[in-house]
């Protein structure tokens, strides 16, 4: 058992009048009001009847009563389980039942959907958590070892599972991360991804464990992201390749101020053309590998590699291992290690022995730089040839008139499998792809079938659903590219 004083009340401590969160408008809340506001919202909800490891649900978008309420149930014990607000109510009241959930907070915009949950829980409005209260016994101190949050994955190959992690998790993951990029005393850090994946919820943790300020959004807007950098102080940013791609198209090379050093990149794969781009417009871009399981970023590749290691997500950060499930140089499942890799999913598997087997699949190269392939279940056989959607994509990504592209498998008679490109964009021709494959990339890799979808399908977190492209193809719903 490792146990430290509560983060929140250290930092309260240590620099009140430090603002922790700041806001678009000038306006701030000091570590110090946090704190306080956490606490009397721990007395709220203690008067609701929420007790130590009590399981409790917020669905929530990126709202500023979201801290004061997980920080309050903090204080309690309880657990908290995050909820995805892009959820239907079907899917909700399947996460609240799996999280064997007792109350559910929401924030008002989301109540037509918690409406049918009334009957499962007590369900309970952001705008109904009044009345000041004090309680005695709050949690002044934390053991690593409890579990803090369970937070459903992005469900983007299967059924979401909800991942525990404990205080330990965040800890070492937000460790790991200043270990790595840095922490000076000028740094802030812009949170506009979304707050009930861990994308978005590490950034929370960072600001408590830190005692970092954080700029706080609700969601991503590219000329906002801009004003934070240059009028703001904005230092760091985390997102994903649509936020990077945006923020490209409206920033010009000289935008970008010196203090600004970092956006990490994570969440999903990011094509070559995407990082060249990047590049181009003096964006600091650190390419990241991670999960829901890895309490985020677990590899991270500095940009003094970019250009030398384009397209590799880097090296395990100092407290983790990595190794792939495969001979020295080949593709194989990766595998990882780590104070921030989760026991498991509640109610589900857990982790046997220490390396989670992570279902993506990459390779090292010679200097030990991890380039990940694509995942497991989304892998293409093909005539027998393993084929990586990634690849495609990378190759057709800077094609003429391509706005977005994602490559599946679907079903063919003869080989099996064949790859098919999904492309969006009005002014995209058939030929340039042709032309493109036929470049670079070998017969059995190029598309048997270009179909132009108006935008790719994504969840919540952005990531393309592949599932549903193929599901739009065996429908016929979808035409091919002329
Ligand atoms: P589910 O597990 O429910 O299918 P998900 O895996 O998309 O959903 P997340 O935990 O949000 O849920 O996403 C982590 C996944 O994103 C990784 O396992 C990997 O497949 C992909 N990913 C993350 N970083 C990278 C990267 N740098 N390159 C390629 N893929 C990445
Ligand atoms: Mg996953």
């Amino acid at each position: 058992m490792t146990v430290m004083p509560h983060w929140l009340s250290k930092q309260s401590f240590l620099q009140p009048d430090k603002s922790a969160v700041e806001y678009k408008d000038g306006s701030f809340v000091t570590f110090r009001e946090l704190e306080r506001r956490s606490k009397e919202m721990a007395g709220v909800l203690y008067n609701m009847g929420v007790r130590e490891k009590d399981h409790v649900a917020i669905l929530s978008p990126n709202d500023p009563s979201f801290m004061e309420i997980v920080y309050g149930l903090s204080y309690l014990g309880a657990r908290v389980v995050l909820l995805n607000v892009r959820l239907t109510s079907q899917e909700l009241l399947y996460q609240v039942n799996d999280a064997e959930a007792s109350l559910l907070l929401f924030e008002p915009s989301q109540s037509d959907k918690v409406e049918s949950l009334r009957e499962e829980l007590q369900v309970v409005s952001f705008s109904d958590l009044e009345g000041k209260a004090t309680v005695p016994g709050l949690k002044e101190e934390i053991d690593l070892d409890e579990v803090f949050t369970m937070m459903y994955t992005s469900g983007t190959t299967g059924n979401p599972k909800a991942v525990l992690h404990t205080y330990g998790n965040h800890w070492f993951s937000a460790i790991s991360s200043a270990l790595n990029l840095g922490l000076t005393q000028d740094d802030k850090w812009l949170l506009n991804l979304p707050v009930f994946h861990i994308s978005g919820f590490s950034t929370l943790m960072k600001n408590v464990i830190y005692g970092m300020t954080i700029e706080f959004h609700e969601s991503f807007e590219e000329d906002e992201v801009l004003r934070s950098m240059k009028e703001r102080g904005v230092t760091m940013i985390s997102g994903v390749s649509v936020m990077l791609e945006r923020l490209i198209d409206v920033v010009a090379k000289e935008d970008i101020p010196s203090s600004f050093r970092c956006f990490l990149l994570g969440g999903g794969p990011a094509t070559k053309h995407l990082l060249e781009r990047a590049q181009d417009k003096n964006i600091p871009v650190f390419q990241t590998y991670g999960m829901t399981e890895t309490t985020s970023q677990i590899a991270t590749l500095a940009p003094q590699d970019a250009v030398r290691k384009l397209g590799s997500a880097g090296k395990a950060l100092a407290t983790a291992s990595l190794y792939i499930e495969a001979e020295k140089g080949y593709v194989g499942e990766i595998m990882v290690a780590g104070p921030m890799v989760s026991e498991g999913y509640y109610k589900k598997e857990r982790r046997q022995g220490r390396f989670f087997a992570t279902g993506d699949m990459g390779y090292l190269d010679e200097e030990g730089f991890l380039y990940v392939s694509g995942r497991k279940k989304e892998m293409i056989i093909s005539g027998g040839e393993n084929i990586y959607p990634a690849e495609i994509e990378n190759v057709l990504a800077g094609v003429e008139g391509v706005e977005e592209i994602a490559v599946a498998g679907v079903s063919d008679e003869t080989w099996g499998e064949v790859p098919a490109a999904f492309v969006s964009g009005r002014n995209v021709k058939r030929e340039a792809i042709i032309s493109r494959c036929k470049h670079g990339l070998a017969r059995y890799k190029h598309p048997a079938y270009i179909f132009r979808v108006p935008q790719l399908p994504r969840n919540a977190s952005n990531k393309v659903l592949k599932r549903r492209l193929v599901e739009m193809v065996e429908a016929g719903d979808l035409d091919e590219l002329e």
